[in-house]
Formats: C-alpha cells, sequence, structure tokens
C-alpha cells in the first residue's frame, strides 16, 4: 500500500513521522474520513470544508489547497486500486523538537499531513441486514466535539465497553440526552417522524448526517432536530446511525431493550439505499 505523507507517495513501510509530532504527544491534530464507492470519493467537498473549519477552529494552517488535496485523494485511489473502502486523512501541527503545551511558530514548525487508504466491502453490509445492538454510556469527551480531532481514547474505550458487553456500539448521553455514538451520529423515528440532535459543540456535524437529513425531507418524509433520551429511543419505532463509513446502519436494541420490532426498520432502510444511490450519482 501507497501513503502520503508530507508532500512523498511513499511504501506504508517506509512512511515515517517525528516522535515529536504535537499529533502524537498532544493529540493535536484533525483528520476526515472519505468513503469511496466505484473508485470514486463520496461527498468530498463536505468532508475537505469541515477539515477547513476544524483547522480554523484550531488555528491550524494547512499544509496543502483544497484543490491539492483532492488531487491526492485521487492519485492515492488509482495507486492502490482502490474500489470500495475508505481515505482517511490527519493534518497535526507538526514536530517540534521543544516539547511545549504553547503552539510553535507556524512559520517554523509547519503542520504535517499523512493520508492512506483502506479498501473495504462497505455497501454491501452484512450488519445492515441484521442490525447493531447499542449501549448507552457517560459522554465523558471534552467539549468541543463538534472541532474532528484525533483525540479518540474516550470513544474507543465506549467501543470496549460495548464489546465486552457483547454489543456492537454505544450512544453516549449528557444530561440526560443522546449526543451521538462513538464514531456516528444517532437517530430515531417514531411516529414516522426522524430525531436526530440539533447541531452545536455537543456534536460532530456528522457529513453523512446532513446529507441523509436531505434527502429525508426531500422524501417528504419529517425530520425533527432536537435532544432525545435512551427511554424515548427504546420506545422509538426504529433507530439507526450515519457516517461516512456505515452510511445508514439500523439500530435494532438499546440497553438490553428492542428498538421497534427488533429489526431493521423501513425508513432506515430506504434511507440507506436512498443515500447509497444518489451518493454513488454525486461521487467525483
Ligand atoms: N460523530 C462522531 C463522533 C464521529 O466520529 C463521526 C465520524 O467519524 C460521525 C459522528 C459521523 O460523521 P460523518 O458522517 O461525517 O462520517
Amino acid at each position: 500500500r501507497i501513503v502520503y505523507v508530507n508532500g512523498d507517495y511513499v511504501p506504508e513501510a517506509e512512511a515515517k513521522v517525528s516522535v515529536f509530532d504535537r499529533g502524537f504527544l498532544f493529540a493535536d491534530g484533525v483528520y476526515e474520513v472519505t468513503s469511496v464507492l466505484d473508485g470514486k470519493l463520496i461527498d468530498f467537498e463536505g468532508h475537505a470544508t469541515r477539515l477547513e473549519r476544524s483547522l480554523k477552529e484550531l488555528d491550524m494552517a494547512s499544509p496543502v489547497t483544497m484543490d491539492e488535496l483532492l488531487e491526492i485523494h485521487r492519485e492515492l485511489v488509482r495507486r492502490n486500486e482502490v474500489a470500495e473502502g475508505m481515505i482517511y486523512l490527519q493534518i497535526t501541527r507538526g514536530a517540534d523538537a521543544d516539547r511545549d503545551f504553547a503552539f510553535p511558530d507556524p512559520e517554523k514548525v509547519p503542520s504535517s499531513i499523512v493520508l492512506f487508504t483502506q479498501s473495504k466491502k462497505l455497501a454491501d453490509s452484512p450488519a445492515a441486514k441484521v442490525g447493531m445492538k447499542v449501549i448507552s454510556i457517560e459522554d465523558q469527551r471534552w467539549g468541543r466535539r463538534d472541532i474532528k480531532t484525533v483525540q479518540l481514547l474516550y470513544p474507543s474505550m465506549g467501543k470496549m465497553m460495548a464489546k465486552a458487553a457483547g454489543k456492537d456500539d454505544a450512544w453516549m448521553v449528557e444530561d440526560g440526552a443522546v449526543t451521538e455514538g462513538t464514531s456516528n451520529n444517532a437517530y430515531i423515528v417514531k411516529d414516522g417522524v426522524i430525531v436526530t440532535r440539533h447541531l452545536g459543540n455537543e456534536i460532530l456535524h456528522g457529513i453523512t448526517r446532513a446529507a441523509v437529513l436531505r434527502f429525508a425531507r426531500e422524501a417528504q418524509m419529517r425530520v425533527e432536530e432536537r435532544p432525545f433520551t435512551i427511554e424515548e429511543a427504546q420506545g422509538a419505532d426504529e433507530a439507526f446511525i450515519t457516517s461516512a463509513s456505515t452510511f445508514v446502519m439500523p439500530v435494532v436494541e438499546i440497553d438490553g431493550e428492542a428498538v421497534g420490532s427488533g429489526t431493521p426498520g423501513p425508513v432506515a432502510t430506504r434511507l440507506r439505499e436512498i443515500y447509497l444511490d444518489e451518493s454513488r450519482k454525486a461521487a467525483i
């Protein structure tokens, strides 16, 4: 596999970053994951726009332009012959040999950028046919979850708590309401109305979320963006999650309680089909 590191395309075994990199020492970095279907990028523009926002919020410079970024994505897909899978992109505040909490001067320490690909079957997913089981956990992340930073320790711990309970993922709860999944946005459906938490600093503004809500509204489905509780979710007709790599994925159990029939529901199933069709058409 060829990876991209700071301007070079190199075999993964030769790809190196400094031990002083602030991404490594301080989790001082941001990332994006863009999916690939039929060798094309899904919603590249959405991911590039969110990346620019994340960088701006952290006062970090991008080492490449967004046009260059698109070229790098395409070049990696070509070189690694990715028909279906993901591209991971990470930008960190570079490597400063003097470890210091204060940010280094960006003129002296340029930010560093790494991209790699992962080939994986995404669209034809067995999990989408049976649905996921989730547990609820307290949301203990920092307060700026709208910035896509590489500080993913708590979500990783949440995933391990789910695994230990024999389930697939965890929904995080703050002040009694669901924020989101460990790496996805969370939704419920009741009496035909799709409910998902409103945007704010408490959740990541999912690129898939934006697309799915747009498609839902275009298909005349009703959408409410507001907080909901675990109890409300357990009493819903359906539940599901969205993310760039899972698209729309049904959730059939929450804290041991079946949601609706305990099988993937019609709204989630239909939204998954619409999302896949429309994203394939718009892929670049
Ligand atoms: N929420 C969190 C915490 C995430 O980590 C992710 C994706 O990684 C999402 C939501 C979904 O965002 P997107 O649809 O842009 O992949």
